[in-house]
């Protein structure tokens, strides 16, 4: 078969990551006898750059004839002082919307070889955890009606948060289909003791959770989910959450997984076309100098087979080959608390492509 990756490679170590997870997929296309062809389009702050703007029309084309999109990362501190509608970011809110992309999956596991990473208390380690946050992504508050009024004190800004029955429903069967394949478990959450959306959110939830069978849903607040997330990460599977608490916490998920390196992630809608990233940023402060992780963005490739050309044994070589890398001792700056002998990103590609 022959798929069409649109590369947005963005800024700081994006560059470098996304050319070690297109050596992988070259790999893996050469082992398994499919061709993955490539173009690269600007965001973020190179396309502020070359063209005055972070998520040209020309990028938003191109990623809408292609069969599916990897990004490294955009921003950095050339951009930070642009204002707010010309910042590198807006290219991601740009593409989410034009790719249509309301679903954000993102696994967060801790491997058994880095369980000296992980923040946790010992006896959580022990336990290991491996979980799935499934995000809304395209509704809420982050695109409610907002503004700036004359209220009771005065001046004051509000934004609102509005989720359709549709909304809800759609993400909640991404989730529900998510808990077949795995544990059969979702915990959906909430605020339902204090906001109406989380009310409307837990009795859909429950209605479309009811037509999937094996799965069973366990309501939970999301103060308590971001107490439990650190006290006993092991008891969590699916998560299924709105768009706001999902940005809180799935970052909260990756931290105790031991680097922010690792992490991929998966944005998808309708089709089978999809956004893959690393969840971490540009890394200004590591970028060019060899130092950055690429296993969140080669993680991400590996998404790409699973989700969008469902090659699902191809993404398990992949994520074997990483685990391996990690099982025999390789270790990125950020793995090796920045020990001399630590791997170069080039290194670490090096070690999973051997393992392949
Ligand atoms: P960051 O994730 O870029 O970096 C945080 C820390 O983690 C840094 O010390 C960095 O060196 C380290 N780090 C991140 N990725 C790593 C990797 N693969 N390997 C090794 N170390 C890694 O977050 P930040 O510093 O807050 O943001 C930097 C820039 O990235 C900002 O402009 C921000 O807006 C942008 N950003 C972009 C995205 C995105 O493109 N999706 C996401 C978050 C932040």
């Amino acid at each position: 078969m022959e798929y069409r990756i649109a590369l947005l490679p963005g800024d700081g170590i994006g560059p470098e990551i996304v050319s070690a997870a297109v050596r992988v997929l070259e790999a893996i296309g050469a082992k398994y006898g499919h061709t993955f062809t490539f173009q690269d389009y600007l965001a973020g702050g190179c396309a502020i750059d070359a063209t005055g703007e972070p998520l040209p029309a020309a990028t938003v084309e191109g990623c809408l004839a292609s069969d599916s999109v990897l990004l490294g990362a955009v921003g950095g501190p050339k951009w930070d002082t642009l204002p707010g509608s010309i910042r590198p970011e807006r290219a991601l809110l740009g593409l989410r919307s034009a790719l249509g992309l309301f679903t954000n999956l993102r696994p967060a596991k801790l491997y058994p070889a880095l369980a000296g990473n992980c923040p946790l208390r010992a006896e959580t380690v022990a336990k290991g955890f491996d979980l799935l946050m499934v995000r809304e992504l395209t509704g809420g508050i982050y695109f409610g009606e907002r503004g700036r009024r004359e209220g009771k004190y005065g001046p004051e800004a509000y934004d609102t948060e509005a989720y359709s029955v549709m909304e809800i429903e759609r993400i909640c069967r991404v989730a529900m289909e998510a808990a077949q394949k795995r544990s059969g478990h979702v915990i959906s959450v909430d605020k339902a003791n204090v906001l109406e959306t989380s009310r409307l959110w837990r009795e859909t939830v429950h209605r479309i959770a009811a037509e999937y069978e094996g799965v069973e849903v366990e309501d939970m607040l999301v103060d308590n989910c971001a107490m439990q997330l650190v006290r006993d990460p092991a008891r969590f599977d699916v998560v299924v959450t709105t768009n706001m608490f999902g940005d809180i916490l799935s970052d909260e998920a990756s931290q105790i997984t031991g680097s922010i390196g690792l992490l991929p992630s998966a944005s998808l809608g309708e089709g089978s076309r999809g956004l893959y990233e690393p969840i971490h940023g540009s890394a200004p402060d590591i970028a060019g100098t060899g130092k950055a992780n690429p296993i969140a963005t080669i993680l991400s490739a590996a998404m790409m087979l699973r989700y969008s050309f469902a090659l699902g044994a191809e993404a398990d070589a992949i994520e074997q080959a990483v685990e391996g890398a990690l099982n025999d001792g390789c270790r990125t700056a950020d793995l090796a608390a920045g020990a001399p002998d630590s791997l170069t990103c080039e290194q670490m590609t090096e070690e999973i492509l051997k393992r392949l």
